[in-house]
């Protein structure tokens, strides 16, 4: 038999309730609170008098009510309640933004800072995300936490670097920067932060791969709107499958991995992908082969992943900036040439967050944490 609920679950819940109605369809009157919710005007009254106590919430206009005649005060969520802070670390950068309870990202800034595997760059690191901190206009208070992005596989406990070729960073441990910032912090693989903007900014996928296609490649598997990290950490790590055994040498050691034939380190020949692109629009044949070099072997990828995961792929990372539908169409020509099955073209989608989405994916799981935990302590 299960334990019967206590007033106080039951008031929590109907917290939760009331602050998720909010966020998702403010500006809201206590009226359209109490219809849709199904809850009594008393209850929907002390609720909302709590969360605006508390600054969860704020009056902002006033709507039509059923009364004639009668206007109703409007509620919205503050989004700056409560916000969290995203950093992605590469090989010769930092990105360092805030992001806010919508998911809202302000204060973004680029700061060069060479990788080193030493206690000095953790320390000079977390110094910049402190004088970052300290210039944001709102309160240290409202910070949920630090979300560090790296090029590297993390542990299920978001603590440990468990691989970390790219930077030599295997190993790394998250305590060493809980030992300068005075937040929660967190590592995440990021493939993973960028399949989590993603998940962010479209409601309509449920599940799907998404292919992080940046200066590296990277994957990240997700089902039912949740990343799947795997027994060990190393689901969806596509970009060291083996295409050809004489191929180029990766950063993993072995050779001809999908890394050296679709990542944007591999596309390149030195220059700039701005340059590429333009010469590739402007039909510089020798250009336009590299291109088609490098899609069909993001075909071949794709369509392995997609005989073992029937599911939605989408492109993203640095690439997706620059993909047309004339991309995908020859993705798909291409994978019409390898499977077996008819294709529905449906499946391949550019990416809807091509901007700062690893960065964002970072600060995410402490917004999400929050919108999904008990609101007020
Ligand atoms: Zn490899």
């Amino acid at each position: 038999m299960k334990n019967s609920i206590t007033p106080g679950q039951i008031s929590q819940n109907n917290l939760k309730l009331i602050y998720q109605y909010i966020y998702q369809n403010g500006p809201v009157s206590q009226q359209d609170v109490a219809y849709d919710l199904r809850l009594s005007r008393p209850t929907v009254k002390a609720k909302i008098g709590e969360l605006e106590t508390h600054g969860l919430i704020r009056k902002e206009g006033q709507i039509a009510s059923d009364l004639a005649g009668r206007k109703a005060s409007a509620y919205v969520i503050d989004p700056e309640y409560r916000f969290a802070i995203g950093v992605e670390i590469l090989k010769k950068q930092i990105k360092l933004l805030r992001v806010d309870l919508t998911g809202r990202s302000s204060h973004r800034v680029v700061i060069d800072l060479i990788y080193e595997n030493s206690s000095d760059y953790i320390s000079r690191l977390c110094e910049q995300i402190n004088n970052f901190i300290e210039e944001l206009p709102s309160d240290r208070d409202r910070i949920l936490g630090v979300g560090l992005s790296f090029p590297g596989l993390v542990s299920a406990d978001a603590r440990e670097i468990v691989y970390g070729k790219i930077l030599d960073c295997t190993g790394l441990k998250i305590a060493e920067f809980e030992k300068h910032l005075l937040y929660p912090c967190r590592f995440l693989h990021d493939a993973d932060a960028a399949a989590d903007s993603e998940i962010w900014a479209s409601p309509e996928l449920e599940d799907f791969i998404y292919l992080n296609n940046s200066i590296h490649l990277g994957a990240s598997m997700v089902y039912h709107r949740k990343i799947l990290a795997g027994k060990h950490g190393f689901s969806a790590t596509i970009e060291h499958i083996q295409i050809d055994p004489k191929g180029k040498q990766c950063y993993c050691g072995k050779r001809g991995c999908i890394e050296t034939q679709c990542s944007l380190s591999s596309l390149l020949n030195g220059e700039e992908e701005d340059t590429f692109f333009k010469a590739l629009r402007e039909g510089d044949p020798v250009v336009r082969n590299r291109w088609q070099v490098c899609l069909h072997y993001l075909a071949l990828a794709i369509n392995d992943m997609h005989l073992l995961y029937d599911v939605d792929y989408v492109v993203g990372g640095y690439l997706a900036a620059h993909l047309v539908k004339e991309d995908i169409d020859f993705l798909y020509d291409e994978i019409s040439r390898m499977t077996p099955f008819p294709e529905t073209r449906d499946y391949i989608k550019i990416s809807k967050m091509p901007k700062h989405n690893i960065t964002i994916g970072a600060a995410l799981p402490f917004i999400r944490g929050f919108l999904e935990g008990d609101l007020i302590e």
